[in-house]
């Protein structure tokens, strides 16, 4: 044993030989330092425990090749790329919406130089970082004013905090919703110091229960998207369209939470239930909020548009500071904007409408392709199939309709499925993706083909892994 304890190497000779190793992965060196005595502490454990018993497992090469697999486990960054195998197109905990090229090219030119962001260069002077995107705002959705803050959740809480801070906020029982990621819109309602008024019932809400609640308290009418919850049956919801003259004949504020908010209408491709942000417009909504990385497509931001007298009236609530959007953000949402001028280009350029809207037999033939791609490097260690299956779109739009698709099964040979969707959270990049009937299944509506050969080596290297 003293043997062996004599043959590991001091921990200055692995970071100098790390120094020379082309091949080492970059870890900063203080990270690096601390997983080299790592390393050497788990083979003297091992040493000690009886483990490693063989002075050849002490090899520089052996030892060189252990240390860079411990590198690249805990050295790299935390947060990583991940292929999303899953068909759900808007995933809130993988990303939510991937960039259009133009709006990823905008957002580098935003990080590499200088820019405009706060500066007029029409007269040389201080300038609003909102003014870029306002008026292309205004011209895709039809209304007098614009703004964009941190995201959607903020754009409700700045709104209800301007219109509605100390006053009463009337909102039907049935819209009283919470979404993933805690966001509870009587919490939101509560911090902005609105009190919330709830009318009608869980299932039931008319008109007349609107008008009952309103008193000289009242500051504001508000919709909410259900987001991912329906109420299905025997159901009344008073329209949009029935609840501005309302707000008119009061003199009070018709809000709508949109929550996802899309511009395109889907209602083309048969997917007919989601209202477009213009609608909400045209139907006189005094403020529309919605996400720009839901089914926009576009960067984490919550936009506000709506009458210019009070989009102006948000923008000097202080709060607007705390909740301002950065320069990236701006970049990769003017982008986003610019190839919605164009609707029919943006269902193509724009990814997350190129996923959501992409056809049976595209997603057919792309399926028949990965399912290849897999056989031909899985061999005899998978079954690889394809078969009929559904996606989502997520971001609580759409929430109860299924998307058809094709999905691509594997069953593995030697270890069980269970194993491998485990196995595969460890991949470099680690890919994730859903069992059914007893299959580990692939949806191609959310792997672009590029991700194809990075699959078949994730789930190569995880079933060697769950299989050991
Ligand atoms: C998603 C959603 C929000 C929150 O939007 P974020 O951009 O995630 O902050 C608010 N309201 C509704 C109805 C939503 O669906």
């Amino acid at each position: 044993m003293s043997q062996l304890f004599r043959h590991l190497p001091s921990t200055d000779r692995l970071l100098s030989a790390l120094e020379d190793d082309p091949l080492a992965p970059a870890v900063p060196r203080p990270l690096r330092k601390d997983l080299v005595t790592e390393y050497l502490d788990t083979l003297r454990a091992a040493i000690r425990d009886g483990l490693l018993t063989d002075p050849e497992e002490l090899e520089p090469e052996r030892l060189m090749a252990g240390l860079h697999a411990l590198l690249r486990r805990k050295g790299g960054p935390r947060f990583t790329r991940v292929l999303n195998a899953t068909g759900v197109v808007v995933h809130t905990n993988l990303g939510r919406s991937l960039l259009a090229p133009e709006a990823m090219e905008a957002v580098q030119q935003a990080c590499q130089h200088y820019s405009n962001l706060e500066f007029d260069l029409s007269t040389g002077k201080r300038g609003s970082r909102y003014s870029h995107v306002e008026d292309i705002l205004c011209r895709i959705t039809g209304a007098e004013a614009a703004l964009v803050v941190n995201n959607n959740a903020a754009a409700v809480l700045i709104v209800l905090d301007t219109l509605a801070s100390g006053r009463e906020a009337v909102v039907s029982r049935g819209e009283l919703i919470e979404i993933g990621g805690s966001f509870r819109i009587p919490d939101v309602m509560a911090r902005s110091g609105a009190r919330l008024v709830e009318v009608g019932t869980t299932n039931r809400t008319h008109l007349h229960d609107y008008e009952n609640a309103i008193t000289e308290e009242t500051g504001v009418l508000m919709k909410v998207h259900t987001s991912n919850f329906r109420v299905v049956g025997f159901t009344k919801e008073v329209t949009l369209s029935e609840l501005v003259p309302l707000g008119r004949a009061h003199n009070l504020p018709v809000i709508e939470d949109l929550g996802s908010g899309n511009f395109f209408d889907f209602a083309h491709l048969g997917m007919g239930e989601e209202t477009t942000v213009q609608r909400s417009v045209a139907s006189g909504a005094d403020v529309v909020s919605f996400s720009g990385d839901k089914v926009l497509g576009g960067p984490q931001a919550g936009i506000i548009v709506g009458r210019r007298e009070i989009i102006e009236k948000i923008k000097r609530n202080p709060l607007n500071r705390a909740l301002r959007i950065d320069k990236m953000t701006l970049a990769a949402l003017e982008a986003t904007m610019r190839l919605y001028l164009d609707i029919d280009e943006a269902r193509l350029r724009v990814p997350t409408l190129a996923m959501i809207t992409a056809s049976a037999q595209e997603l057919e033939a792309k399926a028949v392709q990965l399912a290849e791609t897999l056989r031909n490097r899985l061999g005899k260690a998978a079954e690889v199939d394809t078969c009929p299956g559904a996606s989502r779109v997520g971001g609580g739009a759409f929430p109860e309709r299924d998307l058809p698709t094709t999905l691509v099964r594997i069953r593995p040979m030697g270890c069980s499925v269970d194993a491998l969707k485990e196995a595969l959270l460890a991949t470099t990049p680690p890919l994730v993706g859903r069992i059914e009937d007893e299959h580990f299944a692939l949806d191609p509506r959310t792997l672009a083909h590029e991700e194809f050969e990075p699959a078949a080596e994730a789930l190569a290297q995880a079933i060697a892994q769950a299989g050991a």
